[in-house]
């Protein structure tokens, strides 16, 4: 199966993620993942992507589109893949289509995550990441066992850089203006899938998964 996570910052997207890569066995490939991991790594693309994800914008289509490329030609992703936070943008879009196109694929859902802005931020400033694992957690509606702890790896949990009350308002701006169009060219499309976010993680996941086999 190949999709796509659709929805503005702090949707739930990286959250929904898990559930459904488990459940359909197909790499979960998130393009901030591998930014956050080319920064830590101190790349020349990590100082690159850096400059632009520390001020809440996006990083450059073409540092983007090349990398997404590259990693939906390895063999993990022979029958299918979940792309989130990528496309963006779209040029974004219309470079994964030819990509696919060149591959003899298509993509067969877009899974839009539909959440009120007002949450947003709150989702976003309380959420913390495990600096091993990368597992997500949050504050206050996904709170780890121990304050602080990664439940599956007792590694430290931290806050992401960009996910202040002042980066993550821009954040949401910069998806209105340039990814809220995508909802619109994947609905022509005839593969959206609307999703209320709003439910708590384990009802948002169980619809996902029941609309993806088509319940
Ligand atoms: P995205 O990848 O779309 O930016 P995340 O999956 O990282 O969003 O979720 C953002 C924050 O909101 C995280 O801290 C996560 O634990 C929390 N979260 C995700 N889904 C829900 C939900 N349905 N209800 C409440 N909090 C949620
Ligand atoms: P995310 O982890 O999806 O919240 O993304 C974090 C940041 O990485 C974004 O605010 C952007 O700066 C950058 N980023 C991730 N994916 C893309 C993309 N497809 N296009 C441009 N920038 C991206």
């Amino acid at each position: 199966m190949r999709t796509i996570l659709l929805g503005p910052p702090g949707a739930g997207k990286g959250t929904q993620a898990e559930t459904i890569v488990n459940e359909f066995s197909i790499p979960h490939i998130s393009t901030g993942d591998i930014f956050r991991q080319n920064i830590k790594e101190g790349t020349t693309l990590g100082k690159k992507a850096k400059e632009y994800m520390d001020l809440g914008l996006l990083v450059p289509d073409e540092l983007t589109v090349e990398l997404v490329k590259d990693r939906l030609l390895k063999d993990d992703c022979r029958n299918g893949f979940l792309l989130d936070g990528f496309p963006r943008t779209i040029v974004q879009a219309d470079a994964l289509e030819e990509a696919l196109n060149s591959m003899n694929q298509k993509l067969d859902y877009v899974i839009n995550i539909e959440v009120n802005a007002n949450l947003l931020v709150e989702r976003a400033v309380g959420r913390r990441i495990c600096k091993d694992c990368g597992q997500t957690y949050h504050m206050t509606f996904n709170k780890p066992i121990k304050d602080g702890i990664c439940d599956k790896c007792s590694g430290e949990l931290l806050q992401r850089k960009d996910d202040t009350e002042e980066t993550v308002t821009k954040r949401i701006n910069v998806y209105k203006e340039q990814t809220e169009p995508l909802i619109k060219y994947y609905t022509q499309k005839g593969i959206i899938v609307n999703i209320d976010g709003e439910k708590p993680i384990s009802e948002v996941g169980e619809e996902i998964v029941a609309k993806l086999r088509g319940k």
